[in-house]
C-alpha cells in the first residue's frame, strides 16, 4: 500500500472516532494513537474495521473519493469482484445540508444519529423518497 493511501486510510478512520460503539472505538483509538507516534498500524486499522460490513463499505467509499480512484492495486478496503462497492443509501447517515459531503456508516439500527461536525446538525438516514 502506498504511503499516500495509508495516510488517507488513517484520516478516514479518524472520522469514525466518536461514532463507533465500544469496544471498537477504544481499539481504533489505540491504533490511531500508535500511528501518530510513527508506528504503521494501517493494516490493523483495516482488519479492525473490516469486521463490520457497513464500516468496511463506507471506508472503501470514502477512501476512493479521497484518493480520486487512483488505486494502487494493493491490499486495502478494495472489494472482491462483484461485491458492492459502496454503502447502501439506507445504511448511512448523511448531513441534511445538500451541499455537505459528510456521511457516516450506520453501525447499529438503534444507534443515536451522529452530528455533522461542520454544520452541527443531526445527521439523517437516507430513506426512500416520500410518496
Ligand atoms: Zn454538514
Amino acid at each position: 500500500m502506498s504511503v499516500k493511501k495509508k495516510e488517507i486510510t488513517l484520516q478516514v478512520a479518524q472520522k469514525l472516532l466518536n461514532h463507533l460503539p465500544e469496544p471498537l472505538n477504544g481499539e481504533l483509538k489505540i491504533l490511531l494513537d500508535r500511528a501518530e507516534k510513527g508506528q504503521d498500524t494501517t493494516i490493523d486499522v483495516i482488519d479492525l474495521l473490516s469486521a463490520h460490513d457497513n464500516i468496511r463499505l463506507w471506508m472503501q467509499e470514502q477512501i476512493s473519493i479521497q484518493s480520486d480512484l487512483k488505486g494502487d492495486g494493493t491490499r486495502g478496503f478494495s472489494s472482491l469482484a462483484g461485491a458492492p462497492t459502496s454503502v447502501p443509501a439506507s445504511q448511512k447517515w448523511v448531513c441534511p445540508k445538500s451541499e455537505c459531503p459528510r456521511s457516516l456508516p450506520v453501525i447499529r439500527e438503534d444507534e443515536d444519529p451522529p452530528t455533522c461536525e461542520v454544520h452541527g446538525v443531526v445527521m439523517v438516514r437516507v430513506s426512500k423518497k416520500k410518496g
